[in-house]
Protein backbone atom coordinates (compact mmCIF):
# COMPACT_ATOMS: atom_id res chain seq x y z
CA UNK A 1 0.00 0.00 0.00
CA UNK A 2 0.94 3.54 -0.71
CA UNK A 3 1.10 6.12 1.95
CA UNK A 4 -2.25 7.60 1.04
CA UNK A 5 -4.19 3.93 0.87
CA UNK A 6 -2.35 3.15 4.36
CA UNK A 7 -3.15 6.20 5.93
CA UNK A 8 -7.08 5.25 5.31
CA UNK A 9 -6.93 1.63 5.62
CA UNK A 10 -4.13 0.85 7.76
CA UNK A 11 -5.49 1.49 11.06
CA UNK A 12 -8.93 0.24 10.45
CA UNK A 13 -9.08 -2.94 12.59
CA UNK A 14 -12.93 -4.67 12.48
CA UNK A 15 -12.75 -8.16 14.18
CA UNK A 16 -17.03 -7.48 15.41
CA UNK A 17 -19.29 -10.09 13.91
CA UNK A 18 -21.63 -7.35 12.80
CA UNK A 19 -19.18 -5.95 10.78
CA UNK A 20 -19.12 -2.30 10.88
CA UNK A 21 -17.14 -0.95 8.37
CA UNK A 22 -15.58 1.48 10.35
CA UNK A 23 -14.02 -0.08 14.06
CA UNK A 24 -15.91 0.93 16.66
CA UNK A 25 -14.72 2.16 20.27
CA UNK A 26 -14.17 -0.27 22.86
CA UNK A 27 -14.45 1.55 25.89
CA UNK A 28 -14.51 -1.46 28.22
CA UNK A 29 -11.48 -1.25 31.19
CA UNK A 30 -11.76 -5.00 31.16
CA UNK A 31 -11.87 -7.87 29.02
CA UNK A 32 -13.44 -11.67 29.58
CA UNK A 33 -10.80 -14.12 30.39
CA UNK A 34 -10.33 -16.34 27.80
CA UNK A 35 -7.31 -17.10 25.35
CA UNK A 36 -5.23 -14.59 23.60
CA UNK A 37 -7.91 -12.23 25.11
CA UNK A 38 -6.78 -8.63 26.03
CA UNK A 39 -6.94 -8.43 29.94
CA UNK A 40 -7.01 -5.13 30.81
CA UNK A 41 -7.08 -1.78 29.06
CA UNK A 42 -3.54 -0.23 30.33
CA UNK A 43 -1.94 -3.36 29.01
CA UNK A 44 -3.72 -3.24 25.75
CA UNK A 45 -6.92 -2.49 24.38
CA UNK A 46 -8.21 -2.53 20.23
CA UNK A 47 -8.49 0.87 19.56
CA UNK A 48 -4.70 1.72 20.85
CA UNK A 49 -3.64 -1.83 19.16
CA UNK A 50 -5.06 -0.48 15.58
CA UNK A 51 -3.27 3.26 16.31
CA UNK A 52 -0.58 1.46 16.98
CA UNK A 53 -0.67 -0.98 14.36
CA UNK A 54 -0.79 2.14 11.78
CA UNK A 55 1.66 3.98 13.23
CA UNK A 56 4.57 1.15 12.95
CA UNK A 57 3.10 1.01 9.45
CA UNK A 58 3.98 4.59 8.39
CA UNK A 59 6.75 4.65 9.69
CA UNK A 60 8.20 1.58 8.17
CA UNK A 61 9.19 -0.22 12.09
CA UNK A 62 8.30 -3.39 13.47
CA UNK A 63 6.47 -2.09 16.40
CA UNK A 64 4.54 1.09 17.84
CA UNK A 65 3.46 2.06 21.61
CA UNK A 66 1.02 5.16 22.10
CA UNK A 67 1.25 7.75 24.74
CA UNK A 68 -1.12 10.37 26.50
CA UNK A 69 1.76 12.99 25.40
CA UNK A 70 4.67 13.66 23.55
CA UNK A 71 6.21 14.08 26.33
CA UNK A 72 5.33 10.99 27.98
CA UNK A 73 6.52 8.78 24.67
CA UNK A 74 9.86 10.52 25.25
CA UNK A 75 10.56 10.14 28.70
CA UNK A 76 9.78 6.62 28.37
CA UNK A 77 12.61 6.43 26.15
CA UNK A 78 14.82 7.97 28.60
CA UNK A 79 12.99 5.81 31.60
CA UNK A 80 14.13 2.69 30.01
CA UNK A 81 17.97 3.91 29.54
CA UNK A 82 19.64 2.04 32.68
CA UNK A 83 20.50 4.69 35.38
CA UNK A 84 24.29 6.17 34.79
CA UNK A 85 24.09 6.51 30.69
CA UNK A 86 25.11 9.19 28.72
CA UNK A 87 23.11 10.74 26.08
CA UNK A 88 23.73 13.40 23.50
CA UNK A 89 20.68 15.51 22.22
CA UNK A 90 20.32 18.85 20.38
CA UNK A 91 21.16 22.21 22.16
CA UNK A 92 17.47 23.25 21.31
CA UNK A 93 16.20 20.41 21.92
CA UNK A 94 11.85 20.60 21.87
CA UNK A 95 11.92 22.46 25.74
CA UNK A 96 9.23 20.16 27.38
CA UNK A 97 11.75 17.12 26.92
CA UNK A 98 15.14 19.28 27.74
CA UNK A 99 12.78 20.05 30.90
CA UNK A 100 11.96 16.27 31.20
CA UNK A 101 15.85 15.18 30.74
CA UNK A 102 17.13 17.92 33.20
CA UNK A 103 14.48 17.80 36.08
CA UNK A 104 13.15 14.56 36.30
CA UNK A 105 16.29 12.66 34.99
CA UNK A 106 18.66 15.20 37.01
CA UNK A 107 21.50 12.58 38.56
CA UNK A 108 20.20 9.72 36.72
CA UNK A 109 21.37 10.31 33.35
CA UNK A 110 23.90 12.25 31.79
CA UNK A 111 23.52 14.70 29.24
CA UNK A 112 25.57 16.63 26.67
CA UNK A 113 23.55 19.58 24.90
CA UNK A 114 25.48 19.97 21.52
CA UNK A 115 24.66 21.54 18.08
CA UNK A 116 23.60 18.91 16.18
CA UNK A 117 24.08 20.49 12.82
CA UNK A 118 27.83 20.24 13.56
CA UNK A 119 29.04 16.45 13.01
CA UNK A 120 32.36 17.39 15.04
CA UNK A 121 30.76 18.59 17.63
CA UNK A 122 28.37 15.43 17.48
CA UNK A 123 31.27 12.90 17.83
CA UNK A 124 33.57 14.75 19.88
CA UNK A 125 30.57 14.46 22.83
CA UNK A 126 30.53 10.33 22.95
CA UNK A 127 31.58 8.70 26.06
CA UNK A 128 31.98 5.12 26.83
CA UNK A 129 28.97 4.94 28.50
CA UNK A 130 26.99 6.73 25.75
CA UNK A 131 23.89 4.71 24.97
CA UNK A 132 21.40 7.21 22.69
CA UNK A 133 21.37 9.81 20.67
CA UNK A 134 18.06 12.20 20.58
CA UNK A 135 18.07 14.16 17.24
CA UNK A 136 15.08 16.82 16.53
CA UNK A 137 15.05 17.78 12.62
CA UNK A 138 13.41 20.35 11.54
CA UNK A 139 13.76 21.72 15.01
CA UNK A 140 11.92 23.70 17.05
CA UNK A 141 11.59 27.27 16.46
CA UNK A 142 14.93 27.75 14.35
CA UNK A 143 13.97 25.00 11.83
CA UNK A 144 18.02 23.67 11.87
CA UNK A 145 18.32 20.29 10.23
CA UNK A 146 20.52 17.40 11.42
CA UNK A 147 21.81 15.16 9.08
CA UNK A 148 19.69 11.64 9.85
CA UNK A 149 22.24 8.76 8.10
CA UNK A 150 25.66 11.07 9.32
CA UNK A 151 24.35 10.63 12.44
CA UNK A 152 23.58 6.96 12.36
CA UNK A 153 26.47 6.06 11.36
CA UNK A 154 28.35 7.98 14.13
CA UNK A 155 26.37 6.36 16.99
CA UNK A 156 26.18 3.10 15.79
CA UNK A 157 30.21 2.76 15.36
CA UNK A 158 30.16 3.99 18.88
CA UNK A 159 27.29 1.16 19.94
CA UNK A 160 24.75 4.22 20.69
CA UNK A 161 20.94 4.22 20.00
CA UNK A 162 19.30 6.64 17.55
CA UNK A 163 16.28 8.48 18.23
CA UNK A 164 14.53 11.05 16.37
CA UNK A 165 12.01 13.55 16.88
CA UNK A 166 9.42 13.58 13.88
CA UNK A 167 7.50 15.41 15.04
CA UNK A 168 7.82 18.63 12.73
CA UNK A 169 8.04 16.43 9.40
CA UNK A 170 5.62 13.78 9.74
CA UNK A 171 5.87 10.08 8.20
CA UNK A 172 4.92 12.17 4.82
CA UNK A 173 7.76 13.83 4.80
CA UNK A 174 10.40 11.63 6.63
CA UNK A 175 11.43 8.48 7.94
CA UNK A 176 13.81 8.38 10.28
CA UNK A 177 14.14 4.71 10.15
CA UNK A 178 14.92 4.31 6.76
CA UNK A 179 17.96 6.89 7.47
CA UNK A 180 19.43 4.69 10.03
CA UNK A 181 17.48 5.67 13.46
CA UNK A 182 16.67 3.00 15.65
CA UNK A 183 13.58 4.96 17.09
CA UNK A 184 10.73 7.50 16.02
CA UNK A 185 9.30 9.70 18.47
CA UNK A 186 5.90 11.97 18.06
CA UNK A 187 3.91 14.45 19.43
CA UNK A 188 0.53 13.00 18.00
CA UNK A 189 -1.25 16.12 19.79
CA UNK A 190 0.28 18.00 16.67
CA UNK A 191 -0.11 16.52 12.80
CA UNK A 192 -1.28 13.42 13.61
CA UNK A 193 -4.28 14.91 15.43
CA UNK A 194 -4.50 17.68 12.96
CA UNK A 195 -7.07 19.83 14.83
CA UNK A 196 -5.59 21.18 17.83
CA UNK A 197 -8.06 18.88 19.98
CA UNK A 198 -5.91 15.73 21.27
CA UNK A 199 -3.07 15.31 23.10
CA UNK A 200 -0.95 12.30 22.68
CA UNK A 201 2.24 10.77 21.78
CA UNK A 202 3.73 7.43 19.71
CA UNK A 203 7.29 5.82 19.98
CA UNK A 204 7.87 3.61 16.97
CA UNK A 205 10.98 1.23 16.65
CA UNK A 206 12.91 -0.27 14.03
CA UNK A 207 13.07 -3.74 15.70
CA UNK A 208 11.62 -5.37 18.73
CA UNK A 209 15.05 -5.67 20.71
CA UNK A 210 15.46 -6.17 24.52
CA UNK A 211 15.49 -2.14 24.64
CA UNK A 212 12.05 -1.75 22.92
CA UNK A 213 10.79 -4.51 25.68
CA UNK A 214 11.62 -2.01 28.52
CA UNK A 215 9.79 0.64 26.48
CA UNK A 216 6.74 -1.46 26.54
CA UNK A 217 7.01 -1.80 30.15
CA UNK A 218 7.47 1.46 31.08
CA UNK A 219 4.13 2.09 28.93
CA UNK A 220 2.39 -0.79 30.41
CA UNK A 221 3.28 -0.27 34.01
CA UNK A 222 4.48 3.94 34.01
CA UNK A 223 0.30 3.63 32.52
CA UNK A 224 1.09 7.42 30.76
CA UNK A 225 -1.41 5.40 27.96
CA UNK A 226 -4.23 7.11 25.62
CA UNK A 227 -7.68 6.59 26.15
CA UNK A 228 -9.74 4.84 23.68
CA UNK A 229 -11.63 7.30 22.39
CA UNK A 230 -8.00 9.55 21.71
CA UNK A 231 -7.16 6.28 19.55
CA UNK A 232 -10.06 6.24 18.02
CA UNK A 233 -9.75 10.18 17.05
CA UNK A 234 -6.24 9.47 15.89
CA UNK A 235 -7.07 6.87 13.11
CA UNK A 236 -9.62 9.25 12.45
CA UNK A 237 -7.43 12.43 11.86
CA UNK A 238 -4.62 10.36 10.54
CA UNK A 239 -6.78 9.28 7.37
CA UNK A 240 -6.22 12.53 5.61
CA UNK A 241 -2.64 13.50 7.10
CA UNK A 242 -0.59 13.05 3.89
CA UNK A 243 -3.59 15.54 1.88
CA UNK A 244 -3.18 18.19 5.51
CA UNK A 245 0.60 17.69 4.97
CA UNK A 246 0.55 18.53 1.53
CA UNK A 247 -1.42 21.74 2.09
CA UNK A 248 0.34 22.76 5.01
CA UNK A 249 3.74 22.63 3.11
CA UNK A 250 2.76 24.47 -0.14
CA UNK A 251 1.02 27.07 2.07
CA UNK A 252 4.28 27.54 4.44
CA UNK A 253 6.65 27.37 1.18
CA UNK A 254 4.67 30.73 -0.25
CA UNK A 255 4.46 32.23 2.88
CA UNK A 256 8.26 31.61 3.45
CA UNK A 257 9.14 33.08 -0.09
CA UNK A 258 6.27 35.99 0.54
CA UNK A 259 8.07 36.47 3.82
CA UNK A 260 11.54 36.82 2.86
CA UNK A 261 11.13 39.50 0.30
CA UNK A 262 9.31 41.99 2.84
CA UNK A 263 11.20 45.11 4.23
CA UNK A 264 10.10 44.68 7.81
CA UNK A 265 11.31 41.28 8.30
CA UNK A 266 14.98 40.65 9.32
CA UNK A 267 15.30 37.34 8.27
CA UNK A 268 13.27 33.81 7.58
CA UNK A 269 14.02 30.13 8.79
CA UNK A 270 12.08 28.00 6.59
CA UNK A 271 14.02 24.68 5.47
CA UNK A 272 12.39 24.75 1.77
CA UNK A 273 13.97 28.32 1.25
CA UNK A 274 17.85 27.67 -0.87
CA UNK A 275 19.25 30.19 1.62
CA UNK A 276 18.51 28.38 4.72
CA UNK A 277 21.60 26.80 6.13
CA UNK A 278 20.12 23.00 6.59
CA UNK A 279 18.47 23.46 3.10
CA UNK A 280 20.93 21.25 1.10
CA UNK A 281 20.70 18.17 3.67
CA UNK A 282 16.65 18.36 3.97
CA UNK A 283 16.14 18.38 0.33
CA UNK A 284 18.59 14.92 0.56
CA UNK A 285 16.06 13.56 3.51
CA UNK A 286 13.43 15.35 3.05
CA UNK A 287 10.38 14.64 0.54
CA UNK A 288 8.63 17.85 1.51
CA UNK A 289 9.96 20.81 3.89
CA UNK A 290 6.91 20.72 6.14
CA UNK A 291 4.32 23.31 7.70
CA UNK A 292 6.56 25.26 10.19
CA UNK A 293 8.57 28.70 9.62
CA UNK A 294 9.64 31.43 11.80
CA UNK A 295 10.43 34.65 10.94
CA UNK A 296 12.23 37.57 12.33
CA UNK A 297 10.61 40.81 12.80
CA UNK A 298 12.16 44.06 12.52
CA UNK A 299 12.33 46.54 15.33
CA UNK A 300 12.08 43.40 18.03
CA UNK A 301 9.90 42.09 20.39
CA UNK A 302 7.20 45.03 20.87
CA UNK A 303 7.25 44.80 16.56
CA UNK A 304 6.36 41.52 16.84
CA UNK A 305 3.67 41.44 19.03
CA UNK A 306 2.79 44.41 17.64
CA UNK A 307 2.58 42.44 14.22
CA UNK A 308 0.78 39.09 15.76
CA UNK A 309 -1.70 41.52 17.67
CA UNK A 310 -3.51 42.78 14.11
CA UNK A 311 -3.73 39.10 12.59
CA UNK A 312 -7.71 37.94 12.23
CA UNK A 313 -6.22 34.40 10.47
CA UNK A 314 -3.37 33.44 12.79
CA UNK A 315 -4.99 32.39 16.43
CA UNK A 316 -1.88 33.70 19.02
CA UNK A 317 -1.63 30.10 20.67
CA UNK A 318 1.09 28.17 21.33
CA UNK A 319 1.42 24.54 19.59
CA UNK A 320 1.06 23.75 16.46
CA UNK A 321 -0.03 21.24 13.75
CA UNK A 322 -3.61 21.83 13.28
CA UNK A 323 -5.81 22.85 10.35
CA UNK A 324 -5.91 26.57 11.61
CA UNK A 325 -3.08 28.92 11.85
CA UNK A 326 -1.58 29.41 14.78
CA UNK A 327 1.33 31.71 15.47
CA UNK A 328 3.65 33.02 18.31
CA UNK A 329 6.06 35.18 19.90
CA UNK A 330 8.15 31.98 20.62
CA UNK A 331 10.18 33.24 23.01
CA UNK A 332 7.69 34.29 25.16
CA UNK A 333 6.19 30.92 26.07
CA UNK A 334 9.95 29.12 26.68
CA UNK A 335 10.21 31.64 29.71
CA UNK A 336 13.40 33.48 30.81
CA UNK A 337 16.24 31.25 30.52
CA UNK A 338 15.47 30.73 26.31
CA UNK A 339 18.12 31.28 23.81
CA UNK A 340 15.36 31.96 20.99
CA UNK A 341 15.47 35.58 19.47
CA UNK A 342 12.88 37.84 21.29
CA UNK A 343 11.92 39.14 18.09
CA UNK A 344 11.03 35.35 16.26
CA UNK A 345 7.85 34.95 15.18
CA UNK A 346 7.20 31.15 14.84
CA UNK A 347 3.92 30.12 12.29
CA UNK A 348 2.61 26.57 11.84
CA UNK A 349 0.87 27.17 8.53
CA UNK A 350 -2.49 26.29 8.27
CA UNK A 351 -5.10 24.94 5.78
CA UNK A 352 -7.34 28.54 5.49
CA UNK A 353 -7.21 29.39 1.50
CA UNK A 354 -3.39 30.88 0.81
CA UNK A 355 -4.73 33.84 -0.52
CA UNK A 356 -6.49 34.48 2.76
CA UNK A 357 -3.03 34.21 4.58
CA UNK A 358 -1.04 36.50 2.60
CA UNK A 359 -3.59 39.07 2.63
CA UNK A 360 -3.73 39.25 6.49
CA UNK A 361 -0.07 38.86 7.05
CA UNK A 362 0.47 41.81 4.54
CA UNK A 363 -2.00 44.08 6.80
CA UNK A 364 -0.51 43.17 9.84
CA UNK A 365 3.27 44.35 8.40
CA UNK A 366 2.65 47.63 6.92
CA UNK A 367 3.39 50.20 10.00
C1 LIG B 1 4.77 19.35 21.18
C2 LIG B 1 6.06 18.69 20.96
C3 LIG B 1 6.55 17.71 21.86
C4 LIG B 1 5.80 17.34 23.13
O1 LIG B 1 4.56 16.77 22.87
P1 LIG B 1 3.26 16.92 23.83
O2 LIG B 1 2.22 16.17 23.09
O3 LIG B 1 3.00 18.38 24.00
O4 LIG B 1 3.63 16.30 25.14
C5 LIG B 1 7.76 17.11 21.57
N1 LIG B 1 8.47 17.44 20.48
C6 LIG B 1 8.05 18.37 19.60
C7 LIG B 1 8.89 18.69 18.42
C8 LIG B 1 6.84 19.02 19.81
O5 LIG B 1 6.43 19.96 18.94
Amino acid sequence: MRLETLAIHGGNVVTDSEKPAIQPITLSTTFVHQEDSMIYSRANNPNRAALEGLLAKLEGGEDAAAFSSGNAAGVSVFQALEPGSHLIAPDDMYHGLRNAITQLFAGVLEVTFVDMTNLDEVESAFRSNTRLVWIETPSNPLLKISDIAEIARLAHDKKAMVACDNTFATPVFQNPLRLGADLVMHSSTKYFGGHSDILGGALITKTKNAFWEKIRNVQKVGGAVPSPMDCYYLCRSIKTLPYRMKGHADHAGQLATYLAQHPAVEGVYYPGLIAHPGHHIAAKQMSGFGGILSFLVKDGAEAADRVISKLHYFTNATSLGGVESLIERRAASEGPDTKTPPNLIRVSVGLEHLEDLLEDLDQALKD
